[in-house]
């Protein structure tokens, strides 16, 4: 049920279920976008507002693009997506301009969440030297539209004893700014302030129940030999993956056990019962990484 344009990244089926661990990860993202709309009058009745938007920081390939594409199939919010360095090569000189139409097409079809990955390479400190006017314009940009957000969906006092068309209203205007990046330390502390990104969510390394949850998910559709496997030692041995690594060790797995068929067989067809085993992991393990 996500909306798409297509400035916007392609939305794989990913669900919550799909990711293996950061279950406060998760849970931080779900209460961000379900309690506004969930619990509303409590909000009003506690005379706060919702938070306008999360930032997702952390290495890379740990998990942050596909918390948001979970979130994106999970919630009946529409979804807009862009990466930051695409807002400059497609929109040569007209970046800011971009950046405006997101904002408008997103309140055109609240409630909607706007994902701005790779955010550091829109919102570098102003001060960089190395910034450029076209840069330092889309920061600005970027930051009066957050601010023109709170106003417009925050619970305020006039609603407090609002009709149901007021709280409609209110609702079809709720925007969320979901922010992902490798680099916060690259970005502009005014994007951080509250009433912008009121949250930082730091998404790290996965600890051992995270790896072995990933790398269970990623061997769902394996021919896994679960009897030759070691799960106990796998985990151990990547410690200090990250998620996209431990996907990769399970394909090179499983084209490990392929080299061995292919290697023993004349005919093209790979025999249905070959399997995957904890050796094979062992042999990828020595190249992935
Ligand atoms: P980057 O900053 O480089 O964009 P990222 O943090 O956004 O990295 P993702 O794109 O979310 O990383 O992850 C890359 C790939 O790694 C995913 O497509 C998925 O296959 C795998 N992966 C990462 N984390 C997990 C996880 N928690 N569970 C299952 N798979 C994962």
């Amino acid at each position: 049920s996500a909306w798409r344009s297509d400035t916007l990244l392609q939305v794989a089926k990913v669900g919550w279920e799909d990711i293996g661990g950061y279950d406060q990860v998760k849970r931080a993202l779900k209460e961000a976008i379900e309690w506004p709309h969930k619990y509303a009058d409590a909000f009003r009745r506690f005379g706060i507002s919702p938070i306008k938007g999360i930032l997702l920081y952390g290495p890379p390939g740990c998990s942050k693009t596909l918390m948001a594409k979970a979130l994106a199939n999970e919630t009946s919010c529409h979804f807009l997506s862009v990466k930051g360095p695409e807002l400059f090569q497609k929109w040569v000189g007209e970046s800011e301009k971009a950046v405006r139409n997101l904002f408008r097409k997103a309140k055109s079809v609240a409630p909607c969440i706007l994902f701005f990955d790779e955010l550091d390479a829109l919102a570098a400190r102003r001060q960089d030297e190395s910034s450029s006017h076209a840069e330092q314009r889309v920061l600005a940009q970027l930051l009066t539209e957050m601010d023109g957000i709170s106003s417009s969906s925050c619970w305020s006092k006039e609603e407090s004893h609002s009709s149901s068309n007021a709280k409609k209203r209110q609702e079809e205007s709720w925007i969320f700014v979901l922010g992902a990046t490798n680099r916060p330390d690259l970005l502009d502390p005014a994007l951080i302030r509250p009433g912008r990104f009121d949250r930082l969510v730091y998404v790290g390394l996965p600890d051992s129940k995270a790896r072995e949850r990933i790398l269970r998910i990623h061997c769902r559709r394996m021919p896994l030999n679960e009897s030759l496997m070691d799960w106990n030692s796998l985990v151990q041995a990547t410690r200090g993956m990250t998620g996209a690594e431990l996907a990769s060790l399970c394909r090179e797995a499983t084209l490990n056990a392929m080299k061995e068929q292919v290697a023993t067989t004349k005919h093209s067809n790979i025999d249905q019962s070959q399997q995957v085993e904890y050796r094979h992991f062992q042999l990828a393990l020595e190249y992935v990484k």
